[in-house]
């Protein structure tokens, strides 16, 4: 993980941040092969980028249209979980740390024991919900390459044994939650799952390690278009991955 950041740092991550939201924006705006360019340059989400000033939270720019992911995951249900719940999550995080000290993202998920519940649920599903859009493009799944498909290889098996597992993970959760591919304390991949809006960078959490990808199995996720048969969000899922977005997490934990 990064180092804390000093206050100048702070400032110098809202400028880029800024920035970013402003090319991404202007690029929505010029169609889709400007757009297409925009999930190739911009996919991997920095949490510090979130920060605005020294005290706000704010919900990072969707690096693809609301109907980007269709057939797989439908229009409406991208609009209402982004624009909708993520944003709850982001003002409701904001209001939860109004008299607070300023801290880092990374820092507040790991000392979140010490916080009350309100800023835990939601600066879980803002992180959450940042690194699941940076994880998904249009026309993506295939599979990981290079030395993420080794580790994945080292560690189950096989890519097709991968999926099998993390499907049967996803699946498995009783109520919301979220299912992970980490890095784990001992540097080797583990699949894993949290319940409501906890994560693996939570010193509460009993998975613990670098998050590389996340699902969200909460029903506002999926229940539009697959109603109670979360299998085939999950099995749609798998259609929509952005595999270099999570082979540059790899590569750079
Ligand atoms: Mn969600």
């Amino acid at each position: 993980m990064k180092k804390k950041s000093s206050p100048l740092d702070r400032r110098k991550f809202l400028k880029q941040g800024g920035a970013m939201a402003i090319g991404g924006a202007a690029m929505l705006a010029l169609g889709k092969s400007a757009f297409a360019e925009n999930v190739a340059g911009h996919a991997p989400l920095n949490p510090e980028y979130f920060v605005e000033g020294d005290d706000k939270f704010i919900l990072p720019v969707l690096p693809y249209t609301y109907d980007a992911l269709e057939p797989f995951i439908d229009k409406m249900t991208m609009e209402i979980h982004y624009s909708k719940h993520h944003q709850a999550y982001v003002n409701n995080l904001n209001k939860a740390l109004v008299g607070t000290p300023v801290v880092a993202l990374d820092d507040l998920l790991k000392k979140i024991s010490s916080y009350p519940l309100a800023v835990r649920n939601n600066v879980g599903g803002h992180f959450n919900h940042s690194l699941y859009w940076s994880i998904m493009k249009p026309n993506g799944g295939g599979q990981a390459s290079g030395p993420l498909l080794a580790a994945i290889q080292s560690a189950f098996g096989s890519f097709d044994v991968f999926k099998e597992k993390f499907t049967t993970a996803a699946t498995s959760v009783f109520g919301s939650g979220w299912v992970w591919l980490v890095i784990n304390q001992s540097g080797v991949l583990e699949i894993g799952s949290t319940p409501n809006q906890d994560n693996p960078l939570m010193d509460i959490s009993p998975l613990k390690g670098f998050p590389l990808m996340g699902l969200d199995v909460w029903e506002h996720a999926y229940y539009l278009k697959h109603q109670n048969k979360r299998i085939d969000y999950v099995k749609d899922w798998w259609n929509i991955l952005n595999w270099e977005a999570i082979q540059k997490r790899f590569s750079e934990k």
